[in-house]
């Protein structure tokens, strides 16, 4: 049996793919990966998901993004997917436990934020270890917090961030940014924010299951002290998860799939949405809309092919 739409990845892009292929009745497969859900797994409140006025905890909301979908029909496994064929139509899709074929693939398979590899950094994610300052920034009003980072990224962030925070250190692991001009000096006119060179973070502090500090070493006189504060929030940057189309797809040079009309790929009949094409936005709302996109114009490709 040949599927109509093979869906790979389950965010919010994913799972809105399944929504809207599966009402226009397309009977998608959806492989969702064995860590199915995404990066809102990795939160606890969102608070900018439009329609709930009073916050939603990220996995909760995926759980509702996945039955909303099979609610419709879409088959949800909890399968990685090893290998892609797209060099013959129909598209081949191997997981962990088996081989499809499709008419189309939706790929969704998200980016996933770089860490900074501590082993208290993964556990206190979600309770004051960030990867988001537009979600998360919110919740540190009036509080003391700190980033990780030299790149646009940290400074836009930061910027962004002393709206709430009374203090946000910038933790930098040279003495000098990798940010455009333009987004130092936004930075460095803030009094708000505070600068801490040839610096890495070498602990992340806690107290009752929550961040407390972090430690830091300085990289010139090796010396190490500890700062307390009550957020962190890490910014060195994102890796799309692209490693399977390589060489398949027409990729950006920083691995982001490249796109044009939207969510259409270099290869007819194969639609990116989400965080896997897009370096910009980066929110779930976006995320899911691309989705939406992607299951729209896959339904209008195989209408096309048997017009
Ligand atoms: P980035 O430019 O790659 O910067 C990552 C930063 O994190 C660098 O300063 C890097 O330090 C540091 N870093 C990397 N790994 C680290 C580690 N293990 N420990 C400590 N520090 C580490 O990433 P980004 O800031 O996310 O930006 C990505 C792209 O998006 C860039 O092209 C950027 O211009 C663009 N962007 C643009 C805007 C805007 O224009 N509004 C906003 C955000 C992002 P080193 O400098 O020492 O390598």
């Amino acid at each position: 049996m040949v599927r109509e739409v093979v869906i790979i990845g389950s965010g919010p892009a994913g799972y809105t793919a399944a929504l809207y292929t599966s009402r226009a009745q397309l009977d998608p497969l959806v492989f969702a990966g064995s860590l199915s859900g995404g990066q809102l797994m990795l939160t606890t409140d969102v608070e900018n998901y439009p329609g709930f006025p009073e916050g939603v905890m990220g996995p909760d909301l995926m759980e509702s993004f996945r039955k909303q979908a099979e609610r419709f029909g879409a088959e949800v496994v909890f399968e990685d997917v090893v290998e892609v064929d797209f060099s013959s139509h129909p598209y081949k899709v191997k997981s962990t436990s088996q081989e499809v074929e499709a008419k189309t693939v939706i790929i969704s398979t998200g980016a996933s934020a770089k860490l900074l590899g501590l082993e208290a950094e993964s556990r206190l994610m979600g309770h004051g270890v960030s990867t988001c300052a537009t979600c998360d920034g919110f919740f540190f009003r009036g509080q003391e917090i700190a980033i990780v980072g030299g790149g646009d990224s940290a400074m836009e962030e930061a910027t962004f961030l002393t709206r709430f925070a009374d203090k946000v250190t910038v933790i930098h692991r040279r003495d000098t940014l990798r940010a455009s001009k333009i987004m130092q000096k936004k930075a460095f006119d803030n009094p708000k924010i505070e600068f801490m060179w040839d610096s890495a973070i070498t602990e992340v502090l806690e107290k009752d299951d929550k961040v407390s500090g972090v430690e830091v070493e300085n990289l010139k006189s090796n010396e190490k002290s500890t700062l307390a504060l009550s957020g962190l929030f890490v910014a060195i940057g994102h890796i799309p998860n692209t490693q399977l189309f390589e060489g398949k797809l027409d990729l950006h040079e920083n691995g982001y799939i490249k796109t044009h009309d939207a969510v259409k790929t270099s290869v007819e009949g194969i639609f990116a949405c989400g965080d896997v094409q897009d370096f910009t936005y980066r929110q779930a709302v976006t995320a899911a809309g691309s989705g939406c996109m992607a299951a729209m114009d896959a339904e209008r490709w195989l209408e096309n092919q048997h017009s």
